[in-house]
């Protein structure tokens, strides 16, 4: 069983905002980032003989920034990344409400209740103290498992002159430097929602369209 589904949380129907991915057990690597062990705990209480599906949850348009920033002025030395995951307290939110669907779905639907199908119940390690479907719990397990789905974006933006965060002007001309060009992910001024692969190919495209431009004319 595989499985997407897109939905919004925001209460506005102009775009989904999450992002659903439904693997049958086996098919999805979600815990791998954690600590050693911590899955196997998590995950004990499960029988070996039983059927399980996972949901992955993405947040299309998150809030939170991360940060670039010089390590020292070697050009060799690797630069300091700070990606400050749910430093916007929405984001969290938002997928707190995402979590809250994807229950409502499993529990409440004829087409999953005819499986008989329940939410693993074992509480996840470090979020023991809350109560188990409160807020504050969903937010904890969030912000345990909570990670990348790798598609880090916008870090030299493109804007107009004078925007001091802007790096490439709008034909992703470097400002203040002479033919040199930025023509990938980092340029985008905001993350697009979901996958950004076809945008970044977009982007690819006018890049050098631009440069054949400067070289042909229009
Ligand atoms: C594991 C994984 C799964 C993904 N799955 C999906 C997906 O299913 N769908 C989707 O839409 N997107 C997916 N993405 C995201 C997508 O692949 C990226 O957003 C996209 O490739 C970014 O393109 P880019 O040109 O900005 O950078 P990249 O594709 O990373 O290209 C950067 C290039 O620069 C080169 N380079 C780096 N440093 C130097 C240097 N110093 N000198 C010269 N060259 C250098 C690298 O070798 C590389 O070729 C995934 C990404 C990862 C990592």
């Amino acid at each position: 069983m595989a499985g997407l589904g897109l939905w919004n949380s925001h209460g506005r129907h102009d775009r989904p905002n999450i992002i659903y991915h439904a693997f049958a057990q086996g098919d999805s690597n979600f815990y791998t980032s954690l600590k050693p062990g911590l899955e196997e705990h998590y995950m004990s209480r499960v029988g070996k003989n039983q059927d399980q599906f996972w949901v992955v949850m993405f947040l299309g348009k998150p809030k939170s920034r991360g940060e670039i920033r010089l390590h020292s002025g070697d050009p060799f030395d690797a630069p300091l990344i700070d990606p400050k995951y749910f430093s916007e307290k929405e984001d969290v939110n938002e997928l707190v409400k995402g979590f809250k669907f994807i229950l409502k779905l499993v529990e409440g639907t004829s087409a999953f209740r005819k499986y008989n199908a329940t939410y693993h119940t074992t509480k996840f390690p470090g979020c023991e103290k809350y109560e188990w479907r409160s807020k504050k719990y969903f937010a904890c397990y969030i912000r345990h498992v909570g990670r990348t789905v790798f598609h880090p974006a916008g870090s030299c933006r493109m804007g107009e002159r004078g925007d001091k965060m802007a790096v490439v002007d709008s034909k992703l001309r470097v400002q203040g430097m002479l033919n040199l060009r930025v023509i990938d992910a980092s340029v985008m001024p905001a993350i697009p929602n979901t996958n950004i692969n076809a945008a970044v190919m977009m982007v690819a495209e006018k890049g050098a369209d631009l440069i054949l431009e400067s070289y042909l004319g229009p």
